[in-house]
């Protein structure tokens, strides 16, 4: 895949949790080796493929629009694969090692190298069941019990319970508009005097969970630097990065797919990672179905061996019905060019969401909230203004009771606040995720009228 001109990632051995810096062999190989054709392989615990009951699975498949008309959307997966690049319904089906269905990989290798370029020689990509599970794994090779991470100070609920199950202490750096902050970043790890050191920073970089915050390029570098200077290795849950739609537009027209064609994406943090310590974790949640529980993390090869032993400790690897359902939809039916086409109708969706839903928060919440536009993922994070009953402790739940009754429902920030740092202030500050993905779009304005109307009920209860 890369250039041979490329640097090789730089050796990060010695930050994996002791009993992991020693390479072990995945579990399958050490047993199995490589069997050879010849050989009479009676070494696994592996079925006999003719006693598979499913014999043909076949789905319909939404054609994207720049594919010819004659495209029927329509994909097979059979015993014997005549044709396309997909394995067969019996190698799908069979046991198989824990980086997942080579056309699966082989595909998700080349829209890395098309949407990333990544920087140094030895990347590749392993699949994964979701980046909920590959934020477990991609901690647990620097962390374990009693260990520190760095966090956003908000963040995903899914990835905090992920360290509170592990024992593993998450640190909170501060947040703007932009997302974490490269000078407290720097202050924190140069300060930092805990029990035991920092070496890896969970951030969510695009359309962030909850802030809805997408960190510019130069924020980018800013925090890679920082990183480099502290040397810490950065796991990049990327779940909105292909939900980018840019800056507000005060029309209600739907911005058409050769508009979102035209508007580039911000750089990863893995398309700017010389050195490999970027653990990035892409996953098809939100841009195919949650569900398929499919996704991909791509990072240097001694790194995803790692991953392939604790993968062959737990899932194994995704379904390979899913991962053969998809790769046949990516590799034969869409192509990269209507993949692409896909993404881009998606994000072109967001824009219109995004627009109405800001055009009507501004219309019915004027002095009542306040927020950052979000130029990518599904999140609206509303600052609200409480008036006098913002001292009274039980403000927030009573809001959220009178949302209740009102009848609309956001999440309130606290579940995904991980706690004081130094911008804490004695005034608590309320505020709520909006996600603006699901509802009707003509819904929009009957929620923020609700909302409105909450809010009101609580500034005007104050005693
Ligand atoms: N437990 C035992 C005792 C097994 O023999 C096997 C399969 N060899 C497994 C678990 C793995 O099962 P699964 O394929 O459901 O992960
Ligand atoms: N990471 C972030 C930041 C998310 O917002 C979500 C979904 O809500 C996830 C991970 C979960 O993703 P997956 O469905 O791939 O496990």
């Amino acid at each position: 895949v890369a250039a041979s001109s490329q640097p090789q990632a730089i050796d990060l051995t010695h930050m994996f949790i002791p009993h992991l810096r020693k390479h072990q062999k995945s579990p399958f190989k050490a047993v199995m080796g490589n069997p050879t054709l010849e050989m009479i392989n009676m070494a696994g615990g592996v079925p006999n493929p003719s006693t598979f009951p499913l014999l043909q699975i076949q789905a319909k498949v939404r054609t994207s629009p720049s594919l010819n008309s004659e495209q029927d959307g329509m994909l097979s997966l059979e015993h014997t694969q005549l044709n396309g690049s997909t394995e067969s319904l019996n190698e799908l089906l069979q046991y198989n090692d824990g980086r997942g269905m080579a056309s699966y990989c082989r595909f998700l290798r080349q829209f890395t190298q098309t949407a990333h370029s990544p920087k140094y020689a030895d990347w590749d990509v392993i699949a994964s069941c979701g980046n909920t599970d590959s934020i477990a794994k991609a901690v647990s090779l620097f962390c374990q019990q009693g260990d520190h991470i760095i966090v956003e100070k908000y963040t995903f609920p899914g990835a905090l319970s992920n360290l509170e199950f592990a024992k593993i202490k998450p640190v909170p750096v501060s947040m703007d508009n932009e997302g974490v902050v490269p000078e407290a970043l720097d202050a924190l790890c140069s300060g930092w005097s805990g029990s035991s050191p920092l070496r890896a920073i969970y951030l969510i970089p695009t359309g962030q969970n909850p802030t809805g915050a997408t960190m510019s390029l130069e924020r980018r570098k800013a925090i890679y630097a920082t990183a480099q200077k502290h040397n810490l290795v950065i796991i990049e849950d990327d779940p909105y990065y292909f939900l980018q739609y840019g800056p507000m537009q005060d029309s209600t027209d739907k911005p058409s797919v050769a508009d979102m064609r035209k508007q580039l994406l911000v750089p990863s943090l893995l398309s700017l990672d010389t050195d490999g310590r970027v653990i990035r974790l892409d996953s098809f949640s939100k841009i195919l179905a949650p569900n398929l529980r499919c996704g991909w993390i791509t990072a240097p090869q001694y790194m995803l061996d790692r991953l392939q032993i604790l993968n062959e400790s737990t899932i194994l690897q995704p379904s390979g019905l899913t991962q053969g359902v998809i790769s046949r939809m990516l590799n034969d039916v869409w192509g990269i060019k209507g993949w692409i086409d896909h993404l881009c109708t998606l994000r072109a969706d967001y824009a219109a969401r995004r627009n109405l839903f800001v055009q009507m928060a501004r219309e019915h919440l004027a002095g009542m909230a306040t927020f950052t536009v979000p130029t990518a993922g599904m999140f609206l994070w509303m600052k609200i203004d409480l008036g006098a009953a913002s001292a009274d402790s039980t403000a927030m739940p009573r809001l959220l009771e009178a949302m209740k009754k009102c009848g609309v429902m956001m999440a309130p920030g606290m579940p995904f606040n991980v706690g004081t740092d130094d911008t804490a202030t004695s005034v608590p500050e309320y505020y709520l995720r909006a996600a603006f993905a699901l509802a009707d779009t003509d819904m929009f304005a009957p929620a923020l009228k609700r909302l409105g109307q909450a809010i009101a009920s609580i500034r005007d209860s104050v005693l």
